[in-house]
């Protein structure tokens, strides 16, 4: 399976630690939307799409993140519960939605989405502003004509 396409939609602002939205494509065939590039202290790393795990609050109902020990909204203090714990016996705070499964492909989505991201930074106007969005969702479908503020790795 080839990597036919890094999107790459640059944090105007970087809020926290993450600094693109970038969508995958696969053998100009199938995507992968929500890729983030995040900046820790020993670099660059590339995060594929997971899916934050939540628990609601028991007044107001609000969804929380499941590390949250009170409710956002109302203060209320929500139930610490069992941690979710996988087979090594880590704690689970999510859950992935679409990931390699194996090193040398992890590295080289890793490589292919760094590279892009680097091509992005130096062509900032051909960027649009990730203004809006949460969690990248604003990313545009692929297929249809190129989208300014995306760009190819070359
Ligand atoms: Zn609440």
């Amino acid at each position: 399976m080839d990597i036919t396409e890094v999107k790459v939609r640059l944090m105007d602002s970087p809020k926290g630690k993450i600094r693109a939205f970038c969508s995958i494509v696969f053998d100009s065939a199938f995507v992968v939307n929500d890729v983030k590039v995040i900046e820790e202290a020993r670099g660059l790393f590339v995060a594929m799409p997971h899916k934050e795990f939540s628990k609601h609050c028991v007044r107001c109902m609000v969804k929380n993140p499941i590390r949250a020990n009170f409710c956002n909204r109302c203060g209320t203090r929500l139930p610490s519960g069992e941690p979710l714990v996988d087979v090594n016996g880590h704690v689970k705070r999510h859950r992935d939605i679409a990931h390699p499964i194996n090193s040398e492909y992890e590295k080289l989505i890793q490589e292919e989405v760094i590279k892009a991201y680097n091509i992005a930074l130096k062509n900032p106007l051909d960027h649009l502003s990730a203004g809006k969005g949460k969690d990248g969702q604003e990313l545009n479908p692929v297929g249809g004509t190129p989208q300014p503020g995306m760009s190819k790795p070359a």
